[in-house]
């Protein structure tokens, strides 16, 4: 076989100007690192503050007319350096009054008017003047304060509501119609206040998602006796509500590291598993999270077991209908998605005690508690468990916005399952699935820039393409361009750092480039801030062979050249190659037949173009 030599012939880059790779912080943002909130080293500021609530609850469900009926206690914390002058209070349930602002239309007739029904409000016991003192954006209920709420100071805001679900409308929430119910964004809640933008006014539009101070929650909630409620958090009083059988394999779950049928197939034809009485009270706490959700089920199958991790026990469970075809092994898959994040990616404990997956229909996060549809395949129901869990830790330990930078915690989520199906050596199409979805859109008029701001994405495809498909590519070329090690640690450190607490997206990219390197301000500017996609191409002109980056995307590349007989050299080149052109040529010796330009993960959008044969 002859040999085959290749020669890259590369820019020299001997001058490279360092302040055109500076990462530009936006005018409005500049105050909030000049004045110690934030820093450039990629930790908070020693002036970083956030405000908290603590929320006690009593809620009940009247299951016939699919009524959710509350009164709350919530003490707010204002560790702000500003007197607060107003307080907004989130009635996402709104979001399904007839006049809402929602993105996707929804028949009149069936929605409400008015559908959060404030019954009582006070701050500090002073009732609120709802004609003179309040006012109203689509979600929000805005409420001027007669007393301004000082640095340092608490209010206690009291409130009674309740709302009615539609019948068979399910966003997220709702009435399943088959005894699953699920409950979520059903209690009057502060919005954020921070040191960005104050009080996050961003409506519920059914598409964007939340943001949340961390808080503490103690609930307690009604439900006709033959439901059994899952919640954010941990049970405090199984044993005056489960009868003692199910109160004993309750326990043995809350011991066993194997899966225990708390309720099984049985148990539903022999009867109830709640003591005598037309209602119970079941009685949840959550000392720190950022939401809180909950679940009654009729009829349902329950399983659970424990994982035991370095620092902590986690009871994971999942609730289902005998007739689910999947989740008789969510609670396995669940607890191994647990164990595998806590121990692999990211390999930093499960920050919770808890965590309840319900087969309900929405594939939705809530923090401890899962929404999940059943699913068409194994693959499927891995990755998408896989998922739904990573969320514990983005964005409900890594407390982002999700309604300015939604990507910030959709592509962890995304990329979590590439890394376990990794850790699995399962071979599985998740890769492929993820291609073509990231196809559609690259390079198109509807691909925006990743760091467009959530709550501009209102086209579902743009969206989608912004927050989930091309944000994923940019975590694995992170780790590429700084090497797995390197990644690992700044990962580490991103959950040291930020760990219930709100970074944005400068305090992201600081924390993974603690040093200012400009390549890699570089490829965030290429990658985050620019429309750019995955289109590389080898081109024959005048007899010189070169490879161009049609796409301007900064991406890692291999050469492959294979010669007569079979004879093959290969060559891999860095992303930073393309950070002084678009063009590189290549010079090759010896009887080339096909040159051959490819990138791990198969990214482009012409592979056509990405072959010559002589
Ligand atoms: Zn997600």
């Amino acid at each position: 076989m002859k040999k085959l030599l290749l020669f890259v012939i590369l820019v020299s880059c001997t001058i490279v100007l360092t302040a055109q790779h500076d990462l530009i912080i936006p005018r409005n943002l500049l105050p909030n690192y000049e004045s110690g909130i934030r820093s450039t080293t990629g930790a908070p500021g020693p002036k970083y503050w956030q405000n908290h609530a603590d929320y006690s609850i009593d809620v009940e469900l009247i299951a016939d007319t699919r009524t959710v009926k509350g009164k709350e206690t919530i003490l707010y914390y204002n560790e702000s350096p500003d007197t607060l002058k107003e307080l907004v209070l989130a009635l996402y349930q709104n979001v399904l009054n007839k006049d809402a602002k929602r993105v996707r239309a929804l028949p009149k007739e069936i929605l409400h008017d008015n559908t959060v029904n404030i019954e009582h409000l006070s701050i500090d016991k002073a009732l609120v003047d709802f004609e003179n003192k309040t006012s109203r954006t689509s979600t929000n209920l805005i409420i001027e304060l007669d007393k301004p709420i000082l640095p340092g100071a608490k209010v206690e805001i009291e409130a009674h509501w309740n709302y009615q679900m539609i019948k068979g409308l399910q966003f997220r929430t709702g009435d399943y119609g088959n005894g699953v119910v699920f409950v979520g964004y059903f209690y009057p809640k502060v919005a954020v206040y921070d040191d960005v933008d104050g009080w996050d006014k961003k409506d519920y539009n059914l598409l964007h998602e939340f943001y949340s101070d961390f808080n503490s929650y103690d609930v307690r909630i009604t439900a006709p006796a033959e439901y059994i409620v899952s919640a954010t958090g941990r049970l405090q009083n199984s044993k005056d509500i489960l009868l003692p059988e199910f109160e004993k394999r309750f326990q043995q779950a809350l011991k066993s590291e194997k899966v225990v049928h708390i309720v099984d197939s049985l148990d539903l034809q022999k009867g109830r598993v709640t003591k005598p009485g037309e209602k119970h009270t079941w009685h949840y706490k959550a000392p720190l999270a950022p939401d809180f959700a909950f679940s009654p089920c009729k009829d349902a199958l329950w399983d659970g077991s424990t994982v035991k991790l370095k620092s902590k026990d986690v009871f994971v469970d999942a609730v289902y209908k005998k007739s689910s075809w999947d989740f008789f092994q969510v609670a396995e898959v669940a607890a191994g998605a647990i164990k595998y994040m806590s121990e692999g990616f990211p390999g930093v404990d499960y920050p919770y005690t808890d965590m309840t997956i319900i087969n309900a229909g929405a594939a939705m996060e809530f923090p401890m508690m899962v929404n999940d549809p059943s699913v068409s395949s194994e693959r499927s129901l891995h990755s998408l468990t896989v998922h739904e869990v990573a969320h514990t830790y983005f964005p409900f330990y890594i407390g982002t916005n999700e309604r300015k930078y939604a990507w910030m915690d959709e592509a962890w989520a995304n990329v979590a399952p590439v890394f376990y199906f990794e850790s699995k050596d399962w071979e599985t199409d998740y890769i492929p699935y993820k291609l073509e979805r990231y196809y559609r859109i690259a390079g198109t008029q509807t691909e925006l820039p990743i760091m467009t701001l959530t709550n501009y994405l209102e086209y579902y495809p743009a969206y989608r393409h912004a927050t989930y498909s091309k944000p994923s590519y940019g975590l694995l070329f992170l780790r590429d361009l700084l090497g797995e090690e390197v990644f690992e640690e700044r990962l580490k450190k991103y959950f040291d750092n930020w760990g219930f607490k709100h970074p944005i997206p400068y305090d992201f990219f600081y924390n993974f480039n603690p040093d200012n390197d400009p390549v890699v301000n570089w490829f965030y500017r290429k990658f985050y801030f620019e429309t750019c996609y995955a289109d590389l191409s080898v081109v024959k002109e005048d007899g010189k062979l070169k490879v161009v980056n049609k796409g301007g995307m900064p991406l890692a590349f291999e050469i492959h050249l294979i010669g007569e007989g079979g004879a093959r050299t290969q060559q891999s080149m860095p992303a930073q190659v393309w950070m002084e052109t678009d063009e590189i040529p290549l010079e090759v010796k010896g009887s080339v037949k096909k040159v051959i330009i490819k990138n791990q993960w198969d990214l482009d959008v012409n592979m056509d173009d990405n072959v010559l044969t002589f």
